[in-house]
């Protein structure tokens, strides 16, 4: 689960960590008194959406020469003129993908000076299983990019979860990031603070880019990004009050009123498959036979009818999706349950697009014969190469 820069600064400085003065603008009517509220001389004005990259982005029917997300202002009422022409508009950055997002909220702040801009990140390391911080001299740039151009500029190393943090790991990164004197100390003050926050609330990643020296030496947060393990959150109500619905795929939250696995991808065939591990199988297999997945979806072991119904509605709803492919194994659940979800999904959605259907398992033939005299023009598969070949041909032919 992500949430947006302005309430991630506030909850790292409710950790002691770094940032400047902002007020929230949720309509344009509030932002000159947004604004008024902040010193000055300079405003920063920034749209709040869940992706990155929006300094760099630009809006959708820009003015010729129209700034991008982060704007600099130099009154009062230059910030609130700002934040009014973002607010309601669609933003497109290399993190959005091409639709963009809507921005609903503007962070407005206190505008900083900057000497350097730098990189740092905390985040899960699935090799290691610990927590890792990745940091670089190169902030305010995309750190893929740096990755790819010059790796030597990364430090990377993990932190041993029997000792935590410790104050040489934060040595450690103030000389690659070449700081001196009191800001080494400010430096591993600063992780500590940060890795105690990302491990109480348990992030799956902490990306603040850029952190900045500023003119008179002091480490401020310009930018702070942070992901939560979405299984934990229910340990952190103060957490999950920041989620924000809107900024989620409306597929991926109407499954998760279900409690339906599914994750929206880019591909033409629509999936419904039982078990994580089928699912994978099943999108691997599509994708060997030539076509894309446009979804990973597990119904679970103990789906109901309602529950296949449900999944199937999310599928159709997904204009991309030119054919569906269920592969079920009826193992607790039996093949003939899911063959009447399925023809009952069918029957109150409709079926637009080629269905393929692949069941095995517990009441297999009574699974099948219900398929097979229902009238509907579903294309039996036998196993689970037979399933993608067809389904992958009914698309394209
Ligand atoms: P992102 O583009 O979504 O990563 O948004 P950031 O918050 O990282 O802002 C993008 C860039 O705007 C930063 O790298 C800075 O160069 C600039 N910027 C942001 N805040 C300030 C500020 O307070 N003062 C100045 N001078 N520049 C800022
Ligand atoms: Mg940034």
């Amino acid at each position: 689960m992500n949430i947006h820069e302005y309430q991630a600064k506030a909850l790292l400085r409710s950790y002691g960590a770094p940032v400047s003065e902002g007020r929230v603008v949720l309509k344009a009517e509030d932002a000159k008194t947004a604004a008024g509220a902040l010193d000055g001389p300079l405003w920063v004005v920034k749209a709040q959406i869940h992706a990155g990259g929006r300094g760099k982005g630009s809006f959708v029917e820009a003015d010729a020469g129209e700034k991008g997300g982060v704007r600099l202002a130099k009154s009062v009422e230059e910030a609130a003129e700002e934040a009014k022409k973002m607010l309601g508009r669609t933003l497109v950055t290399h993190q959005t993908g091409p639709a963009g997002k809507q921005v609903n909220r503007i962070y407005i702040e206190d505008g900083s000076d900057i000497e350097r801009e730098l990189y740092l990140a905390f985040l899960v390391d699935r090799v290691t299983s610990r927590v890792s911080i990745v940091a670089s001299t190169e902030g305010g740039m995309d750190i893929e990019e740096v990755a790819a151009s010059t790796p030597e500029k990364i430090l990377s190393f993990s932190i041993d979860p029997a000792t935590g943090y410790m104050p040489f790991h934060g040595r450690r990164v103030a000389f690659a990031l070449g700081l001196t004197g009191g800001q080494v100390k400010q430096c591993v003050q600063l992780l500590d603070k940060l890795y105690r926050a990302f491990v109480e609330k348990d992030m799956e990643m902490l990306e603040i880019n850029p952190l900045i020296v500023m003119p008179d030496g002091n480490l401020k947060l310009l930018d702070a990004k942070l992901g939560f393990d979405g299984n934990a959150v229910y340990r952190h109500p103060d957490v999950s009050e920041l989620r924000d619905t809107t900024e989620e795929d409306p597929k991926e939250l109407e499954a998760s009123k279900y409690d339906l696995n599914y994750i929206a991808l880019d591909g033409e065939i629509g999936c419904m498959v039982n078990g994580a591990g089928l699912a994978m199988a099943t999108m691997d297999i599509i994708k060997l036979y030539g076509a894309e997945p446009a979804n990973f979806l597990d119904v679970g072991g103990g789906a109901t009818k309602e529950k296949v119904t449900e999944a199937f509605k999310i599928i159709t709803s997904d204009p991309n999706v030119k054919g569906i492919l269920v592969n079920i194994f009826g193992g607790i659940m039996r093949c003939d349950i899911i063959a009447e979800g399925v023809i009952a999904a069918v029957k109150e959605v409709g079926l637009q697009v080629p269905l393929v259907v692949r069941l095995e398992g517990t009441n297999v033939e009574k699974g099948k014969e219900i398929i097979s005299t229902s009238g509907l023009n579903v294309i039996a598969a036998d196993n689970l190469s037979d399933g993608a070949e067809k389904i992958v041909k009914a698309v394209k032919g």
